[in-house]
């Protein structure tokens, strides 16, 4: 079973959610850090760094005194990774994918390839579950093959995915797979605006999910009244609470620095877990 932690923005506590749901699980659950720009679940989440793999492709080296400036390889090149002038084509690395498809079609033989690390996954075995980390290397624009590869090197049958902020490609690489997606907001306008736009990428992956609200004020309904509206469930409440500010200033967990706080957050894991095996 796959959950996946997200949010339209960064800083609405989507981090928070994913460690204290991991820990709440237990050792049974592997949280996928998929914040590969920014790692940090292993703030909260120490251990020993059990296994490391290099995440990596092969891009082209032209070779231009052999190159005929055919364009063979700019025309292949469906990304725009090639373009050319009349000469041997320039390569923008950002916008390759590794396919090895123009050193197929170069019939000069121009074209050579060589290794392009993009960032790292690491499986760190933290004393209350495991954590798989990608991190991007810096300099690296796309971090979707990073992503991936932190997916994949995830085992066990319980696994959390801490998703990037934003709607564009890492989040739908992160989404993809999961069997329900927890939607972390705040009660704010730019809170509602980001969860808004979340539900589009949401329901055009028909993917279900539900709603936790960080933050939360009894006296603001703005998020509610939303979800009301579009027919969305509200898992959750975390209120706002200056305890859980300076835990996690200070990178504790909320079910350790306030055990009172431990029934909700299992309150929504079990309610995560009674949509998917509904
Ligand atoms: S296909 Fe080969 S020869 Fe043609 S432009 Fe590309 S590198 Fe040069
Ligand atoms: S390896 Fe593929 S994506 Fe990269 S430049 Fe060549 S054709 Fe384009």
């Amino acid at each position: 079973m796959k959950i996946a932690i997200a949010s339209g923005k960064g800083g609405t506590g989507k981090t928070t959610l994913a460690v204290n749901l991991a820990v709440i699980a237990g050792r049974s659950a592997t949280l996928v850090d998929c914040d590969v720009e920014e790692p940090n679940a292993h703030i909260f989440l120490k251990g020993d760094v059990a296994a490391t793999e290099t995440v990596s492709i092969r891009v082209p080296v032209i070779d231009e005194n052999r190159c005929s400036g055919c364009r063979a390889c700019v025309e292949f090149c469906s990304f725009n990774a090639l373009i050319s002038f009349g000469g041997p084509p320039l390569f923008f690395p950002d916008l390759c994918h590794g396919c090895g498809g123009c050193r197929l079609v170069c019939r000069s033989r121009a074209i050579s390839e060589v290794t392009r690390p993009l960032g790292e996954v690491r499986r760190i075995d933290a004393d209350l579950c495991i954590l798989v980390e990608g991190c991007l290397e810096i300099g690296v624009s796309s971090p979707v093959p990073v992503i991936k590869a932190a997916k994949a090197a995830a085992t066990g049958d319980f696994v959390i995915y801490d998703a990037p902020p934003g709607t564009s490609c890492p989040l739908v690489a992160t989404l993809r797979g999961a069997d329900y997606v927890l939607l972390v907001t705040e009660p704010t306008p730019f809170g509602l605006s980001d969860l808004r736009l979340t539900v589009e990428v949401l329901r055009q992956m028909n993917v279900e999910f539900g709603v936790v609200i960080n933050r939360a004020v009894r006296s603001e309904s703005l998020i509610h009244d939303y979800c009301h509206h579009e027919a969305i469930e509200v898992l959750g409440e975390i209120p706002e609470d200056r305890r859980i500010a300076e835990a996690y200033a200070a990178g504790r967990l909320i079910v350790d620095a306030l055990p009172g706080y431990r029934p909700l957050f299992r309150s929504i894991l079990e309610a995560c877990l009674e949509r998917v095996t509904a």
